[in-house]
């Protein structure tokens, strides 16, 4: 189980200052996460402030 985020993202970071295993990184047009290492804790997704972290169930 991990996160991705969606184009919603602004790119604010707040995202990846938060994240328990430091997996969000900014990627070119938005921030990414390393869905390998995301433990799905979801802090990513509380503190995004446009919702743009959402859960997939996708193990591929
Ligand atoms: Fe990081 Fe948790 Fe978000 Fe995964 S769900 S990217 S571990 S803050
Ligand atoms: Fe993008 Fe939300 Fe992360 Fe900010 S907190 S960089 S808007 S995903």
């Amino acid at each position: 189980m991990a996160y991705k985020i969606t184009d919603k993202c602004i790119g604010c970071g707040a995202c990846a200052a938060s994240c328990p295993v430091s997996c969000i990184s900014q990627g070119d047009s938005k921030y990414v996460i390393d869905k390998d290492t995301c433990i799905g804790c979801g802090t990513c997704a509380a503190v995004c402030p446009v919702g743009a972290p959402t859960l997939t169930n996708s193990e591929s």
